[in-house]
């Protein structure tokens, strides 16, 4: 399987990164090894500065290539909480050289996973999810606020990439993105419901 993640997908994200807003999505992909579905991440030794992303991640259903946005929500029928790990320091580094930034995003344990729902006990247009720190609220998203919605996402990574069944898509973080240190307790929610638990160690 593969995690295919959208970046700058919330304007307000966009905006506190400094980054202008897409015109079309903007992706890049995790290896199977990012995936963390255990509740205890150990902070890696290569970042001083590793921040949280929450996401809305869509679960793939159908095998598909080239799907056009109209017939795109057959091809995925859960919806759950992931979190984007992301060395910060390194992906600006990255970014000021002109580099790929894979070492920043595609790190071992960086694409922890929780529960998923069923898409159909959803309004897609209306999902509402959170990341609390330690009790505290540090991000608050809605699906309604996406810049390019499922849908119009699943089309447009079709386009050049196949997904297949089990790959995951991160559809984006909202505004709130800040850094984690360990001791910290992370926890998610989809409207008020419980899906992702991690510890910082
Ligand atoms: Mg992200």
């Amino acid at each position: 399987m593969k995690i295919i993640c959208i970046g700058r997908n919330y304007a307000e994200h966009a905006k506190e990164m400094k980054a202008e807003l897409p015109k079309e999505p903007v992706f890049f992909m995790k290896p199977e090894t990012a995936l963390l579905k255990e509740e205890d991440f150990y902070f890696p030794d290569f970042t001083k500065e590793l921040h949280h992303e929450i996401e809305l991640v869509l679960k793939i259903c159908k095998v598909g290539k080239s799907i056009q946005p109209e017939f795109a929500d057959k091809y995925y029928n859960e919806i759950g909480l992931g979190i984007d790990f992301t060395a910060r320091d390194m992906q600006a580094n990255c970014k000021a050289k002109g580099l790929p930034w894979e070492i920043a995003k595609a790190f071992d344990n960086s694409a922890p996973i929780g529960g998923f729902i069923n898409k159909q006990d959803l309004d897609l247009n209306n999902i509402n999810f959170s990341l609390t720190i330690n009790g505290q609220t540090k991000q608050v998203g809605n699906s309604n606020d996406l810049i390019f919605n499922f849908n119009q996402v699943i089309a447009y990574v079709t386009k050049f990439v196949t997904l297949k069944v089990g790959d995951l898509i991160y559809t984006g973080t909202p505004e709130g993105v800040g850094p984690v240190a360990i001791g910290d307790k992370l926890e998610g929610y989809i409207n008020g419901n419980k899906l992702l638990n991690i510890n910082i160690k």
